[in-house]
């Protein structure tokens, strides 16, 4: 008799199915070998591919030895439900060729091993098939590998999806725009050698035929303070490194540009401008020729490099005290190339040493002393990269809309959606920027909540199964104390920036003991009781995140948050004649009575937008773990990756998930895996798949309350009733 073989890739294991006697083979790691392997011992060895199938789903320590096994096999992706939790591998593991692509492509979620292309996979095809908007939600820390993540996706789409009738120069554009932005937002941190210092939102619009025909980026709170000051073993943004590595002689003596870093004050803080992993003249090559694809045309990027230059010179003005204690400019030469900004150097050397007062109508000129011209030279710095950092987001938009508006194709777009954005941060020291990524986090944690209870919710009703409530901790108390109107954080630090000369951090903080006191969520060391008040300093608040808590110091707050550039700063730059600049200073800024909005409202009123366009999409999560500090493959930092399941909210998400029933599987797909078990549907069954599998559970004996049987789905509770079936394909 001939051996009736059938091939089911499920997972790490290949099925080969013997009429009578099922057997199983398990690949080798090194994907050659094949041994053979009971899937009760593969389970032993690499773990479950979903989370939901432990057994002990609310053991933080099994969710963690599940991680630490398929990390040990170079299994870097895990499911809870359709949540992909990806554990960063530090090493090339070759799984993102096209090749993988392909085999990702139309199959369903649990035929195949879990992987970032699957993700991909299945939210390009509910774009298409349900044409309704998706959103990609990429979370994690510094390092754990969001932007990676968010490149191979955008890859996956270039490179399967059909190309666009017109206009196919998007599909590069949207590639291109990558590494200008990453040169201008990225720069090595401890943490990441390639650390986004902004957060990042980008839309790829497919027409009627699944074509990407266009984009749009939306960017978060760029970290400008690193432009005049890079903590030890840190860099500047990777740009100034580049430049000054791959630009031609020509053009850095046209910028008045010395090669070496050390020459810029402002690329010598961190004391490493040379870093072993990245290879500045090759990326320069890289950036130089994107700049070309995204539009720049030679004049723009001339524009454009004369600003960065001119940010390392206007590092490089010193000061020195008259006799009055006034600042005087001691590097007139500096200011000579200044004129790369577009302003008269006399002009620039009058706006850093004085102070436009107006006073009962008069305008007045008060000089200012070394310290203040030290702030307001640094203050013009950081202030000039990011305002060209949001222009050089607004001209790659222009480059990346579609050109094709007015086509009917245009009419039925679909949007797909990454949002690419910094994770919890705690660090010793937590300052406003850590105040503010995680009040975006507390945001997006909601969101995920409730988009993962509502869709568990519509799944259900869909299936005309009972939806059973879950309690779970709902984190809109934390969100309040920080955003709400009045009475939040951020109202009461904009209250204290109105009050110039009279409000200090420290009054910051007093009104904010008196407003919110007895908020179970905040802590400050004169409301803390005796035991905690130990670890709390005077000028701190302490604030119970949903993922823990986070203690922040409130030196900087008002400073940060005003972010205020000297007036006749602006009005100098107001009248650059770089074209780039006269787009980032406009006139309006000068004669409007408003004051502009702060910082906090500025991100509050972002990340509401933000919100606003996720709700409005279908969501999908890849949450990122980084698995050491040392930037290293192979090695599992279990007190890291705890901390990171923590505020990843991944046991919550699968308590949310497990709470009814651990495993749910469309009728065909568990027909077709299980039918051998059962003599009434081998080798084939000619009725409904539903009626199969009715007629298959209770073959096997399955108990009323284990499983219940939904429109299209079977539905399991718990893993132990599947693993019985699993291994009962083993005899
Ligand atoms: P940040 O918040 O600092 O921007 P991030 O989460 O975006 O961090 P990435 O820059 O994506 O982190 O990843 C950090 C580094 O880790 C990458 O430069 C790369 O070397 C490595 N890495 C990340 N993901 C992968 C992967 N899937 N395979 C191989 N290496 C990876
Ligand atoms: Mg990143």
């Amino acid at each position: 008799m001939a051996l009736q073989v059938e091939l089911i890739p499920t997972g790490e294991i290949i099925r080969v199915v013997h009429p009578h006697r099922p057997c199983k083979l398990a690949l080798g790691s090194d994907g050659v070998r094949v041994t053979m392997e009971s899937a009760l011992t593969a389970r032993d060895r690499v773990g479950v591919q979903d989370f939901v199938l432990l057994e002990n789903f609310t053991s933080e320590a099994a969710f963690i030895e599940n991680l630490r096994r398929r990390f040990r096999e170079n299994l870097i992706y895990t499911y809870i439900g359709p949540v992909l939790v990806s554990v960063n591998p530090y090493r090339d593991l070759q799984i993102y060729s096209r090749q993988h692509m392909e085999r990702y492509r139309g199959v369903s979620f649990y035929e195949v091993p879990p992987h970032l292309f699957a993700v991909a996979d299945t939210v390009y095809r509910a774009l298409r098939t349900e044409r309704r908007d998706q959103a990609v939600m990429i979370s994690g820390e510094s390092g754990a590998g969001k932007t990676e993540a968010t490149k191979r996706l955008l890859q996956f789409y270039a490179e399967t999806c059909p190309a666009p009738e017109r206009g196919g120069a998007v599909r590069d554009r949207l590639l291109q725009s990558n590494p200008v932005l990453e040169a201008f937002g990225n720069a090595k941190t401890l943490r990441n050698d390639n650390s986004s210092r902004f957060g990042k939102y980008m839309d790829v619009q497919f027409d009627f035929k699944g074509a990407p025909v266009g984009g749009h980026i939306l960017s978060y709170l760029l970290e400008k303070s690193r432009v005049v000051h890079q903590n030890h073993g840190e860099r500047n943004f990777h740009v100034f490194y580049q430049l000054l590595e791959g630009g031609e002689e020509e053009m850095l003596r046209r910028l008045g540009l010395e090669r070496n870093p050390q020459s810029y004050l402002y690329l010598v803080k961190g004391q490493c401008a040379k870093v072993s992993s990245i290879n500045d003249k090759s990326d320069w090559k890289v950036v130089r020729k994107a700049l070309t694809v995204i539009d720049f045309t030679e004049d723009e990027v001339e524009d454009l490099l004369s600003i960065v230059a001119s940010v390392l010179h206007l590092g490089n003005i010193h000061f020195a005290a008259d006799e009055e204690s006034n600042a005087q400019v001691t590097t007139e030469n500096q200011l000579k190339y200044l004129t790369l900004l577009g302003v008269e150097g006399s002009t620039l050397r009058e706006a850093l040493t004085h102070r436009k007062i107006i006073a009962k109508g008069e305008e007045l000129l008060s000089p200012l002393n070394l310290e203040q011209a030290a702030y307001a030279r640094d203050a013009l710095a950081k202030a000039v990269y990011s305002r060209t950092f949001t222009w050089l987001v607004r001209k790659i938009n222009r480059s990346l809309a579609s050109k094709d508006a007015e086509s009917p194709s245009w009419r039925s777009t679909t949007v797909l959606g990454l949002l690419d954005i910094y994770g919890f941060e705690v660090f010793q020291h937590n300052s406003f920027e850590q105040f503010c990524i995680n009040y975006c986090n507390e945001k997006l944690q909601q969101l995920f909540i409730e988009l993962t209870l509502k869709s568990e919710q519509e799944e259900y009703e869909a299936e005309g199964i009972a939806w059973e409530p879950v309690q779970y901790f709902n984190n809109k108390i934390i969100c309040d104390l920080v955003e709400e109107k009045f009475k939040g954080i951020i109202s009461i630090l904009d209250e204290e920036c109105l009050r110039p000369g009279e409000a200090t951090d420290l009054t910051f903080l007093e009104k904010l003991e008196d407003t919110v006191k007895h908020h179970p969520h905040f802590l400050t060391h004169k409301l803390a009781d005796q035991r905690t008040r130990k670890s709390l300093g005077r000028g701190e608040f302490r604030l119970l995140h949903y993922a823990g808590e986070v203690t922040y110091s409130v030196t900087g707050f008002l400073d940060k948050n005003n972010d205020l550039l000297f007036r006749n700063l602006k009005e100098t730059m107001c009248s650059s004649e770089n074209p780039i600049m006269s787009q980032c200073f406009d006139r309006s800024e000068l004669s409007d009575k408003k004051r502009p909005e702060t910082v906090a409202t500025q991100f509050k009123m972002s990340l509401l937008q933000l919100v606003e366009i996720l709700q409005s999409k279908e969501p999908a999560y890849v949450r990122c773990i980084k698995p050491n500090d040392a930037k290293q493959p192979g090695r599992f930092d279990e007190v890291l990756i705890r901390h990171q399941v923590k505020y990843l909210g991944l046991m919550e998400n699968l308590r949310v998930r497990r709470a009814g029933f651990a495993y749910r599987r469309k009728y065909e797909a568990f027909l077709q895996r299980y039918k051998s078990l059962c003599p009434e549907t081998w080798p084939t069954w000619a009725g409904r798949p539903q009626d199969g599998v009715a007629v298959l559970v209770r073959h096997l004996g399955y108990k009323p309350e284990e499983y219940k049987m939904g429109r299209t789905k079977i539905f399991i509770r718990f893993p132990k009733t599947l693993f019985a079936t699993e291994d009962a394909l083993e005899v």
